[in-house]
């Protein structure tokens, strides 16, 4: 045996491991991820190395390879978890080992120091106390959510000053022209927030959060570490349990990584852990340096702190002794990767607590159809919190049925219930979210007049338009010319569907001459500050309508927001994959959560053409059950994951040729195999079928086993290194894909 060993890689670069021969005293010790002793170099230094893969053949010279020394002794180095833990996503993901490594060990850069600032108050608390009620008489509503915050939290951030309480730099300034505020520049930064006032810790968990966090402690009492599902409704007070737990597990000397969605780790979430655990915490995003995402890291690994927040890549924080992993929102396709290794945070972060001995909580309002799944099946434990902690009613909910205003000659995008209830949140100065659902990558082809949508024949997914008139599925590849007339109905209202936010801003502007929009969407927040720019001016009530895609339907708390108009349900219904009724069901459940966050009554009016829809009419109930009883029907049916799983073979070359033989060289091999139980469909183009041109292939496998699965993808792997290496064609694969490709 031999094994493929990454010398210690804090030093050397991480491109290349080394062949060594496994002494066979040492067989039964070593396995990837162990770290070992071997000589290295002329000189034959004793070096640590980490072995990341096990070979039954030399792959050089047999005398020119060494031998392993030893196993290093009480390597307990968290590096060992962490590389076992790629070598296992290189495994079940597919990628190399390099990239496996880059994705769990942060690089390390030495970074400048850079200088950071924080916001603090300058005045005595009367005083300020004093000019906030004259800013909120005033209506100053930015400075007043400053000085709120200052006032519970003296030195605050620069950075969570400006985007997470979206209180922008002129603000800031003008506050501190006046000495209300001061800005101090340090270089050795540590915290974002000082001097917390300890407040003590006020809240109580109800029964319904203690039987929750009971659950998770009485298994760990039993040594018992397993997957829960926290199934709770918005409001249910996850977060308090999720902190609860975090705080036993501090308790047992053990620490905890928290991964939040980017989009809603918003201000509130933040100050709720840093007002509890102070400075034992760290959050990370994704605008930190690799510089200062490895300094984070080092704090972690050095015992500095016990609990780190963030997004997916929080996930591969150092810690020596892991206790727990919490997923919020668990549902969130941020969780999966979009480059290689194209891991999913959820199955990883299960891995990764297999290892460590940790337990993992998955939350969720709206959970992934995947992970209900593995609920009923016992594979996860199912807690469910189905009440608010307070009572506030859920916002009243209208359908509106597209067809019928078309019928009423209602041509218009904003129906007349929407236009109505409009019009009365207006003269009311309270504000209005309009919500475009688009999602999707091209347009599918319905009818105005009775809603149908045209679909692929064997894959009931929409099939896409494209510009040369077909419409294509982008599963399997079939093609049909784009009708004029609407096969259901024969009206020739019918088309791809097709609407922007920028023509709906027009369109409001029209209706209701008076108002003030804003706009957010790819165009408007491609600049740095954009996105924050857009949320403070809102926030600061500048604008009566905000208008967007889904990047805004989640986690903002906009108070004065009681209206909330989804304006065609139905786009991402037909998104071309199959996980689009399930998105459909939770982008309206997240973007009906908006409406009504304060103590103002909220209604949310939902426009579609297909009312009777189950993923609309159980979003409108927010009735999870149900929507989960239909749904996994459907999967069962049509043998669509979590019933069945699911490997994208995507094949890529700069010759179109190329990549079509290629395709279906790999497709007639895999045919040839005649492996039972297997379902094959393609090849046929990627949705995109060409990306700085290369051409895109993909091929479907569908296998009820997922070890088979991934055992099929090695042995692709191994059919495509010869079509490789003698071509320009890249061969790449994706589980359960996300996106449509
Ligand atoms: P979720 O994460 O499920 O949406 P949160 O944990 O954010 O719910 O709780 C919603 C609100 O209720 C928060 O403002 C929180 O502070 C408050 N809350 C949660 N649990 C309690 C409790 N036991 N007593 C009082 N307030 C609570
Ligand atoms: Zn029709
Ligand atoms: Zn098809």
């Amino acid at each position: 045996m031999y094994a493929d060993i990454i010398i210690d890689i804090s030093h050397e670069k991480l491109d290349r491991p080394f062949q060594y021969r496994i002494p066979e005293a040492l067989e039964e010790t070593i396995y990837p991820g162990v770290s070992v002793k071997v000589p290295f170099g002329k000189g034959n230094r004793i070096l640590q190395g980490f072995v990341i893969e096990l070979k039954e053949q030399a792959e050089f010279a047999e005398d020119k390879i060494k031998e392993i020394n030893s196993v290093a002794e009480g390597s307990v180095a968290i590096e060992t978890q962490l590389i076992a833990l790629a070598a296992w996503m290189r495994r079940n993901y597919g990628a190399t080992m390099n990239q496996a490594l880059k994705t769990v060990i942060p690089v390390r850069k030495k970074t400048k120091a850079v200088e950071k600032r924080l916001v603090c108050l300058s005045m005595e608390e009367n005083e300020a106390k004093e000019y906030l009620a004259e800013c909120k008489r005033r209506h100053y509503t930015a400075r007043a959510r400053l000085l709120e915050e200052l006032l519970k939290y003296p030195q605050i951030s620069y950075e969570i000053v400006t985007q997470k309480l979206n209180v922008n730099t002129g603000v800031i300034h003008a506050l501190e022209e006046k000495n209300i505020i001061n800005i101090i520049r340090e270089v050795d930064y540590r915290n974002p927030i000082r001097n917390i006032k300890n407040q003590g810790y006020q809240i109580a968990l109800n029964p319904m959060q203690k039987n929750a966090v009971d659950a998770v402690l009485q298994n760990w009492k039993q040594g018992i570490q397993k997957t829960y599902l926290l199934h709770g409704v918005t409001g249910s007070g996850k977060t308090e349990v999720y902190m609860e737990l975090i705080a036993n597990v501090i308790a047992m000397k053990k620490q905890a990584i928290v991964l939040i969605p980017e989009i809603a780790l918003t201000y509130q979430t933040v100050m709720r852990f840093f007002g509890r655990f102070g400075k034992r915490v760290s959050i990370i995003n994704s605008r930190l340096s690799q510089g200062e995402r490895y300094d984070q890291f080092l704090r972690a690994k050095n015992g500095e702190i016990d609990i780190m927040i963030g997004p997916r890549s929080a996930l591969f924080t150092p810690f020596a002794n892991l206790g727990l992993i919490i997923i919020d929102e668990e549902h969130e396709g941020s969780y999966k990767s979009e480059t290689l290794p194209k891991y999913h945070a959820r199955e990883t972060a299960i891995e990764r607590a297999k290892m460590a001995g940790a337990s993992v909580v998955l939350g969720s309002a709206t959970p992934s159809i995947d992970s209900y799944y593995k609920a009923q099946k016992g594979a996860y434990q199912l807690i469910e919190m189905k009440q608010r902690v307070a009572e506030k009613p859920l916002p009243v909910c209208h359908i509106i049925d597209l067809r019928e205003e078309l019928k009423n000659g209602n041509y218009s995008i904003l129906s007349r219930k929407l236009q109505e209830l409009m019009e009365e949140r207006l003269s009311k100065k309270q504000q209005i979210m309009l919500f475009l659902n688009r999602r999707g990558i091209s347009g599918f082809v319905s009818c105005r007049a009775c809603g149908h949508v045209i679909k692929c024949p064997h894959c009931d997914v929409s099939l896409s338009l494209h510009r040369n008139g077909r419409m294509i599925c982008h599963y399997c590849g079939y093609e049909e010319t784009a009708s004029s007339v609407c096969p259901a109905c024969g009206s020739k209202y019918i088309g791809g569907f097709k609407a922007g936010t920028q023509k709906i801003e027009e369109i409001v502007k029209k209706r209701f001459p008076g108002a003030k929009t804003l706009r957010m969407d790819f165009d408007t927040t491609r600049k740095k500050e954009g996105y924050e720019e857009i949320l403070s001016a809102f926030a600061n009530q500048e604008a009566d309508i905000l208008i967007g895609t889904q990047m805004i339907v989640k986690g903002h708390d906009f108070k004065n927001v009681t209206l909330v108009g989804i304006l065609a349900a139905d786009m991402s219904m037909y998104t071309g994959d199959y996980r689009a009724s399930e998105r459909t069901f939770q982008l309206l459940t997240q973007a009906a959560g908006r409406a009504g966050r304060g103590e103002k009554k909220g209604e949310v009016v939902i426009q579609t053409y297909h009312p009777d829809h189950y993923s609309i009419t159980t979003a409108q109930k927010q009735d999870y059950e149900t929507f989960y009883q239909e749904e996994i029907a459907v999967r069962r049916l049509l043998s669509y994951p979590p019933v069945s799983h699911m490997l994208l073979v995507l094949i890529a070359s700069p010759e179109e040729e190329e990549a079509k033989d290629a395709a279906l060289a790999a497709a007639s091999w895999i045919e040839k195999k005649q492996t039972e139980g297997l379902k094959m469909i393609g090849p046929a183009s990627a949705a995109i079928g060409k990306v700085n041109d290369i051409y895109r292939r993909v091929i479907y496998l569908k296998e009820k086993d997922y070890d088979r699965l991934v055992a099929l993808k090695d042995e692709i792997e191994v059919f495509a290194k010869d079509l490789t290496d003698k071509k320009k064609i890249n061969i790449t694969f994706d589980f359960n894909p996300m996106n449509g490709m």
